[in-house]
């Protein structure tokens, strides 16, 4: 396995990426040609999703593995708390720590359907779950924020204070949620500042690799899609060639825009897939050093 990121990318832009685990070996060999191909970028870290479901936490255990063992990469596993006991939980987190990780990603996660678990038991939100971490020990967090604020949250204000309690409890930065309009981030960084939130508040972004994954994603998660994006992908259902030059024309643009912005950090939901991203990242100017 070739993963070289001892040289620096040449940029004083950071980025990170975000992989899910794979689950079979056509998958594997995707996610490590695409960890290959952007290492030299240099991130400031990966991340690694995780679930409440036991198969594919097992997988993020042993891609965690795999990339701590087989790279010099700061890896920066998820950590989802719903579904599991504090015990668990913190079981986990030990386990990271003595395997040498030292980022986590800190989450809440979406209630697992028909499971119920005694909530004395559970950490029930994202900013308790933080708390506990930074108890056990001296981890870097990151943890979520939603420029388009959380499916579940009341109000603007209660998502941005849901936010800072998770700050206060020891996080060092947060990823946001995809989102699609440069405004939608600008208000939202706004907004976290006048709350007093100082950390980095670091904009993630989803190349878009197929439109109905996208809605569906969206759906569930609350993003709005805007019309002109919808518009562009018409008549492409069987094209991929074009819907692939028109995404990344799209992030392009979105990431230009907020860099013109005063953007510096940008987080890829890479899908585990590199191409697009690498794309993005060379528009940044975000390069290997050859
Ligand atoms: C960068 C990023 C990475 C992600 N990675 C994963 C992943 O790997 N696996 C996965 O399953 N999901 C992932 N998610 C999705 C995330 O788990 C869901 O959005 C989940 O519903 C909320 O998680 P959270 O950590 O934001 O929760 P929290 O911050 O706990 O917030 C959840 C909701 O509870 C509310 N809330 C918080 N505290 C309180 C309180 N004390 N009283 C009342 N309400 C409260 C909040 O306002 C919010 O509406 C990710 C999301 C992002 C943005």
């Amino acid at each position: 396995m070739k993963v070289n990121n001892t040289k620096k990318a040449i940029s004083l832009k950071k980025v990170s990426f975000e992989f899910f685990p794979p689950n079979d070996k056509k998958m594997e060999k995707m996610m490590w040609r695409s960890i290959e191909k952007l290492s030299p970028l240099d991130p400031s870290f990966v991340s690694v999703t995780y679930t409440h479901d036991e198969i594919v936490r097992q997988r993020t255990h042993q891609a965690v593995k795999k990339l701590t063992n087989s790279t010099s990469l700061c890896v920066a596993p998820h950590l989802t708390c719903v579904g599991a006991t504090k015990e668990a939980i913190n079981s986990i987190a030990k386990d990271y720590w003595n395997q040498g990780i030292r980022h986590i990603v800190a989450l809440r996660g979406d209630q697992p359907i028909n499971r119920k678990t005694n909530e004395q038991s559970t950490y029930s939100f994202a900013s308790e779950l933080v708390e506990s971490l930074k108890k056990i020990a001296d981890f870097d967090i990151s943890v979520a924020a939603y420029p388009e604020i959380h499916p579940e949250s009341k109000t603007r204000e209660t998502d941005i204070d849901n936010l800072k309690r998770k700050i206060d409890a020891g996080a060092s930065r947060a990823i946001t949620q995809f989102f699609f309009g440069t405004d939608v981030f600008l208000y939202f960084r706004d907004r976290c500042a006048k709350k007093g939130i100082d950390v980095p508040i670091i904009p993630g972004i989803l190349p878009i690799t197929k439109f109905p994954q996208l809605k569906n994603f969206a759906k569930k998660c609350g993003a709005t899609i805007p019309k002109w994006i919808e518009d562009r992908f018409i008549g492409l259902d069987s094209d991929a060639k074009t819907r692939e030059l028109v995404a990344a024309n799209i992030a392009i643009e979105q990431a230009k825009e907020l860099e013109k912005e005063g953007v510096d950090e940008f987080h890829f939901y890479t899908l585990n897939r590199a191409e697009l991203v690498y794309a993005i990242c060379h528009s940044l100017n975000i390069r290997e050093i050859k």
